[in-house]
């Protein structure tokens, strides 16, 4: 199944989805891209990934495969 971002359209990859339902909310069934989701969260997309690679290493959190 692909999911593109609600905002910018940009196909999203599983780690970004999962970022989204992490942060944002877990029953979400729409999405935003690391880059739009920064935004939002007034971060940075290299700051998000670091915290993709946090959740799945040191959480290992389940919705990181
Ligand atoms: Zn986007």
């Amino acid at each position: 199944m692909e999911h593109k971002c609600m905002r910018c359209g940009k196909n999203l990859k599983s780690d970004e989805i999962a970022l989204y339902r992490k942060l944002i909310w877990r029953e979400a069934t729409e999405y935003l891209c690391i880059e739009c989701l920064a935004g939002d969260l007034s971060s940075t997309p290299e700051r998000l990934s670091q915290l993709i690679d946090y959740f799945r290493t040191k959480q290992k959190c389940c919705l990181f495969v």
